[in-house]
C-alpha cells in the first residue's frame, strides 16, 4: 500500500516554476475560509475583523507582532472532535501544539483530555485545574523527577517509550505505593506525511518500541509482569499534517495484530488503543483537510473491522489532535517595515517578527499564505517573500506570496493558520521578544500569554 518511495523533504524549486503559486490568486483581498479562523471577515472599510474586533484596533491595543486567537473557533473545533468521537472514545488535545492556562480551561469545559510531554506542560495543565486523570504523559526521555511528579499527581496514563522507562515508571509507582495506568508506544513501520505515506518505513527514529522483530511484544511481556504498572493499551502515532487516512489503516491493522498476539499469548485483551494525532490543516488554499466527523467515522470503522477479523472486543479508541484543533484558530499579525524590490526577482517584505515567532518555514519548509489586512487594495499583485528581522538569511515567514504592489511600510499583514507550533516553538533569537497571544471573541480581546519584555530577558541574565 506504499504510495511513495521518497519522504517529503524540502523543495527548493523556485516559485515561478512551481505549482499552485505560479499564478496570483484571482482576488488578493479575498479571505479563503479554509485558512482563516471562523469569525474572520472584512468590515466595510476593508479592515480584517475577528471575534468582533478589527486588526487595526488590536494592533493599537496590543502591538505587533501578535498571535490573534479566535476563542469561539477554538472551542468549536474542540467540540467538533469531542462530538465526532462520542462517549466511547477519548480526544486528547496535544498540548505541545500550543498550551496556556486559558487553553487548558477551554479544553476542560469542552470535555477534552490533554497530552503533555514535559514537566513544564504538566505544571501548566495542573495549575489551570485540569483533572490529572484526564492527562496523558508522553515523551521519549521523561526524567525520573518528571515521572515522579506525574505519578504523584495521578495522571491518567503514562505512555511508555522504552524498555528502560517501563522499569523506571513501574519502580517509581511502586515506591509511591501506586499502580500507574500506562500504554506502550510502538512504531508500526508506517510513516505518514501530508499527501503520501510509507507503509514499509523502517523504524529508525527515537520514539516508540518497534513492532518489528518482536520488540513491542517483548515490551508488553515485561510490562505485564510489573506490579507498579497497569497496562491499559497500545499507542501509535504515525506522523503529522496527514490528509490521507490510509496510513492510519495500516497502523490500526498492525496495532490490532499486536493486540491479538497479546490475547493469544497472555489471555489478556487490552482495553484501549491510541492512534495518535497528526491530522492535517489548510495552510494554503490548496490543502483540503477532513472534518472531524469524517476522521472519526473512518478510524472507528477501521478499528472495528480489524477487531472483528481478529475476534477481539473493540477497544476504546483515543486520538490526539493538536494542530487540527488550534492551528486554524490563530493568525500572526505583523506590521510591514521595509519593502525591498529586487529587480526581475521578487520583492522582499520585512515584518517586525520572523523565525523567532514562526520557525516552521525555516525548519520544515512549510508553506503559508498571507494577506494585507489593514485595508484592501486594487493594485496589481506582486510576487513577494515575507521575511523577518533576524540576522539570518533563512529567516523566511512566507516563501512565496502575492501581495498588492502598493504595499507600504505601516501596513498590517497577517499570516493565517499559525495557531499550532508557532508560539510553542518561539525563541528569543537575536533577543527578539516573543509575541503575546491575544484571545478574541464577542467584541472582546484579552491577552492569554503576554508579550515578553526586555525585563524578562534581563531577569534570566544574572550577570
Ligand atoms: C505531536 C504529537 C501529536 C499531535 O500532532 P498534531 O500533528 O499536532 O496533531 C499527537 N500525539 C503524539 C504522540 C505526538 O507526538
Amino acid at each position: 500500500m506504499s504510495r511513495s518511495a521518497h519522504p517529503a523533504g524540502p523543495r527548493h524549486a523556485d516559485v515561478l516554476t512551481e505549482g499552485h503559486y505560479s499564478a496570483p490568486p484571482a482576488d488578493l483581498n479575498a479571505l479563503d475560509p479554509k485558512v482563516w479562523a471562523r469569525t474572520v471577515s472584512r468590515d466595510e472599510d476593508g479592515v480584517l475583523t475577528v471575534g468582533g474586533r478589527t486588526v487595526t484596533g488590536l494592533a493599537e491595543e496590543f502591538g505587533t507582532p501578535a498571535y490573534i486567537l479566535d476563542e469561539a473557533d477554538f472551542r468549536a473545533r474542540a467540540r467538533a472532535w469531542r462530538t465526532a468521537f462520542g462517549t466511547d472514545a477519548d480526544v486528547f488535545y496535544a498540548g505541545k501544539a500550543f498550551l496556556s492556562r486559558a487553553v487548558v480551561r477551554w479544553l476542560d469545559e469542552e470535555g477534552l483530555n490533554l497530552d503533555v510531554c514535559s514537566g513544564g506542560e504538566l505544571a501548566t495543565a495542573l495549575s489551570a485545574g485540569m483533572d490529572p486523570a484526564r492527562i496523558a504523559f508522553h515523551g521519549n526521555n521523561k526524567s525520573t523527577d518528571e515521572i515522579r511528579r506525574a505519578v504523584e499527581a495521578g495522571v491518567g496514563r503514562i505512555v511508555l517509550d522504552s524498555f528502560q522507562e517501563i522499569v523506571r515508571v513501574a519502580h517509581i509507582a511502586q515506591e509511591l505505593g501506586k499502580r500507574q495506568k500506562a500504554q506502550i508506544r510502538i512504531t508500526v513501520g508506517v510513516e505518514a506525511h501530508t499527501h503520501e505515506f510509507i507503509a514499509t518505513a523502517h523504524e529508525d527514529q527515537k520514539f516508540g518500541i518497534p513492532l518489528a522483530g518482536g520488540q513491542a511484544a517483548e515490551a508488553v511481556r515485561r510490562a505485564l509482569t510489573l506490579d507498579g504498572l497497569e497496562l491499559i493499551g497500545i499507542h501509535s502515532h504515525i506522523g503529522s499534517q496527514i490528509f490521507d487516512m490510509s496510513g492510519f489503516e495500516v497502523a490500526a491493522h498492525r496495532v490490532v495484530g499486536l493486540l491479538k498476539d497479546i490475547r493469544d499469548e497472555h489471555g489478556v485483551e487490552l482495553p484501549e488503543i491510541d492512534l495518535g494525532g497528526g491530522l492535517g490543516i489548510a495552510y494554503t488554499s490548496s490543502d483540503d483537510p477532513r472534518e472531524p466527523h469524517e476522521i472519526a467515522k473512518a478510524l472507528t470503522e477501521i478499528v472495528t473491522r480489524e477487531c472483528e477479523a481478529a475476534r477481539l472486543r473493540v477497544p476504546r479508541i483515543s486520538v490526539e489532535p493538536g494542530r487540527a484543533i488550534v492551528g486554524p484558530t490563530a493568525f500572526t499579525l505583523y506590521e510591514v517595515g521595509t519593502v525591498k524590490p529586487l529587480e526581475s526577482l521578487r520583492t522582499y517584505v520585512s515584518v517586525d517578527g520572523g523565525m523567532s515567532d514562526n520557525i516552521r518555514t525555516a525548519l520544515y519548509d512549510a508553506e503559508y499564505s498571507v494577506a494585507l489586512v489593514s485595508r484592501t487594495s486594487d493594485a496589481e499583485p506582486m510576487l513577494t517573500r515575507v521575511v523577518g528581522k533576524h540576522c539570518e538569511s533563512g529567516d523566511i515567514v512566507v516563501k512565496d506570496a502575492f501581495l498588492p504592489a502598493d504595499l507600504a511600510p505601516g501596513d498590517l499583514i497577517a499570516v493565517p493558520a499559525t495557531g499550532a507550533y508557532c508560539r510553542s516553538m518561539a525563541s528569543n533569537y537575536n533577543h527578539v521578544l516573543r509575541p503575546p497571544v491575544v484571545a478574541v471573541g464577542d467584541g472582546e480581546a484579552r491577552v492569554i500569554v503576554r508579550r515578553e519584555t526586555e525585563e524578562d530577558l534581563l531577569r534570566l541574565d544574572v550577570g
